[in-house]
């Protein structure tokens, strides 16, 4: 298992605390204590994550993808954007990013998406339930889980507001860390989609790498 990028395209700047495989079509979950970082990486590429976050002390805080958008007033967050949460307060920020492609504003999809308006009948994973079952744990249920920041997703807003469905830029290896601001429970789902372009219609296995920054060596970390 152990291959030239397990921790993506670069080295991490720090000590790895552990590496959670997440499969294809699937979803994961792990605490990040405050001060260490998380790596999302796309293990084969072209591959979107839609990640949401929980405060560890409080659940009932959790990952805004509206305050998100108003706090760095843009739709195409950068190094340096927050991950803000419905009170409005800093959960997270991008602090390394290889892609610099994500989504904030077409959620996540579900059940209800792939029967309702993709017109597939049958059974099909979706990143809601994904981060439902990742979630459970921590007596997460679906309900709770919030609409994601989608990390790599390329659906650009048109002139005429219409979002255009592409596949995600990312290759293998390429990856986004997000520094923890407050000790949070942290949850990807590797979409499943395979109808719609957004994962080059073949869903791929996603990695979650933790680290412990050197002091002064993640990207934007303050010691
Ligand atoms: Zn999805």
């Amino acid at each position: 298992m152990e291959t030239a990028l397990q921790l993506g395209r670069d080295p991490v700047p720090g000590r790895v605390v552990r590496v959670v495989e997440i499969p294809a079509r699937h979803g994961a979950a792990l605490e990040v204590a405050k001060g260490q970082v998380l790596r999302v990486i796309d293990v084969e590429g072209q591959q979107v994550g839609d990640f949401v976050c929980f405060n560890r002390t409080d659940l009932r805080e959790r990952y805004s993808p509206q305050n998100t958008v108003l706090f760095n007033r843009t739709i195409y967050p950068r190094i340096g954007a927050t991950l803000v949460s419905d009170r409005g307060r800093p959960m997270m920020r991008l602090v390394a990013d290889t892609v610099g492609v994500h989504d904030l504003i077409c959620g996540s999809c579900s059940e209800e998406y792939y029967k309702n308006r993709l017109d597939h009948a049958a059974p099909h994973r979706s990143c809601r339930s994904n981060l439902a079952e990742a979630l459970a744990p921590w007596g997460l249920a679906l309900a709770d889980v919030p609409f994601s920041f989608n990390v790599f997703m390329q659906w650009p807003v048109q002139p005429d507001g219409s979002v255009r469905p592409m596949a995600a830029p990312s290759q293998a290896g390429d990856y986004v860390d997000f520094l923890a601001e407050m000790d949070v429970v942290a949850a990807n789902s590797a979409c499943p989609s395979d109808i719609t372009p957004t994962n080059a219609h073949r869903p791929t296995p996603m990695r979650f790498v933790l680290y412990d920054p050197d002091p002064g060596g993640a990207p934007g970390s303050r010691p």
